[in-house]
């Protein structure tokens, strides 16, 4: 694609790297297909070609408009355009760069402000989190049904961390909201660590990735959270403290992608280019630590005894972050189903279940569509259970079915404990 950048971003970091996007893009229209507002709205500026043109506008120097806006922020940022695009066009990070200028241009009425700088207020950080989801617990039966339907009941239990006892070492990220809502996905998953002689520690002062503030435009407060995530990591990592770290740990698919792009998103920082670099470098998904780890280990038997007998049928839902993001393909499928696990057949897997970070509070009509079509693709085999990979899609998809949902590793903990 031929491209004429506007004097405002020309020659500029963000500019440079935006063009470069604009012109890998071919306008074949493959990606057309697989996203999912395209799916619901037939229209082609809410597809990912009618999206990149309307960027290349903007970035040309057409002013944004309200509509500009609207169809940007109708994108779920879920990034299988990006799976699907065969010129290997970097949508996600053009759609960041724009939606910043179109913030700019085009700006919000103080009503939609004051909605996202709340969330920017409240998701990010975990103490205001969990004494708001505590609050909403009490009252939780006089909540408006959408909202209760958000805010679970009870958090599961997390049991026992174990002690720091191996000389094989990893860091685990918090997070934000996944200690209030779900503490025992990262206490399960240091418990299958300990068992194959990895230890699993939290650093202190690490917590949420950044990706809250970065997807509603206040980059800067983003990168902030990750500079401060970096900080708290380094110490592990270079000084030798804890034996020295061989991995980040993510357990939610959406930080994990996040994580993953701290080296890039800090490039330009001279000051953490390259611990931002380094820790990209270390992070890694808990599907990708767990494939490699228990590939020759005697420590997690695979080949349960009781594996055809009381099998547990699960509905696996990939996240857009997990499949797309990271490209992880058939890891928690292949980890579940050799641990004994019956796994239902999901059609359209490929598409997002409308969480998407804080699309099912932005975009509320869209987001309840996508989950509407998800969990009936979910439950079409009658699983007894729905897992999943990433805390957002967790919660977002428990609002809409009675079964439980879990994330993979939960369960892959609760079957070993049984043995
Ligand atoms: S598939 Fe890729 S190259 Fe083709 S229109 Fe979509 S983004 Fe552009
Ligand atoms: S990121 Fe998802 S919603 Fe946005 S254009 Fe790409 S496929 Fe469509």
């Amino acid at each position: 694609m031929q491209t004429n950048l506007a004097d405002f971003i020309k020659g500029s970091v963000e500019g440079n790297e935006a063009d470069t996007i604009l012109r890998t893009c071919v306008h074949c229209g493959f990606c057309l297909a697989t996203c999912p507002t395209y799916q619901l709205l037939d229209d082609e500026l809410d597809s990912p070609r009618g999206r990149i043109y309307l960027m290349k506008q903007v970035l040309e120097g057409q002013t944004a408009t309200q509509k500009t806006q609207l169809h940007l922020d109708r994108c779920l940022t879920c990034r299988a355009c990006e799976t699907a695009c065969p010129s290997g066009v970097r949508y996600g990070r053009l759609v960041d760069i724009c939606r910043n200028i179109v913030e700019k241009q085009v700006g919000r009425s103080l009503g939609a402000s004051f909605i996202r700088y709340a969330l920017r207020q409240v998701l990010p950080n975990p103490s205001i989190f969990a004494t708001l989801l505590r609050m909403g617990q009490i009252i939780r039966s006089l909540l408006p049904k959408r909202i209760k339907d958000l805010v679970p009941s009870k958090a599961r239990d997390a049991g026992e961390w174990p002690s720091v006892r191996h000389a094989r070492r990893m860091l685990v990220l918090n997070g934000c909201v996944q200690p209030a809502i779900a503490p025992n996905i990262n206490a399960a998953a240091a418990r299958i660590l300990d068992r194959l002689g990895i230890s699993l520690i939290r650093a202190e002062n690490a917590g949420c990735c950044g990706a809250v503030s970065y997807h509603l435009n206040a980059q800067q407060e983003g990168l902030d959270y990750m500079r401060r995530n970096v900080d708290a990591w380094w110490p592990h990592i270079e000084n030798g403290v804890d034996l020295g770290i061989e991995a980040i740990v993510m357990t939610a698919s959406g930080c994990g992608v996040t994580v993953k792009e701290y080296g890039h998103l800090l490039s330009h920082d001279h000051n953490y280019a390259e611990k931002a670099a380094r820790i990209s470098e270390l992070t890694k998904d808990i599907s990708e630590i767990l494939e490699v780890e228990t590939k020759n280990s005697p420590l997690i038997n695979y080949s349960m005894p009781n594996a055809s007998s009381n099998k547990s049928k699960l509905s696996f839902h990939s996240p857009c972050t997990l499949q797309h993001g990271l490209q992880i393909h058939g890891a928690v499928e292949k980890i579940l189903t050799t641990a004994g696990f019956d796994l239902t057949f999901v059609r359209d897997a490929h598409l997002c279940c409308g969480a998407a970070g804080t699309y099912s509070i932005l975009q509320p009509q869209l987001s309840k569509q996508l989950l509407r079509n998800k969990i009936v693709e979910l439950q079409s085999n009658n699983p007894t259970q729905i897992v999943t990979a990433n805390i957002g899609c967790l919660i977002h998809l428990q609002s809409a079915t009675p079964l439980t949902v879990k994330h993979w590793i939960e369960e892959l903990d609760e079957k070993l404990r049984d043995h």
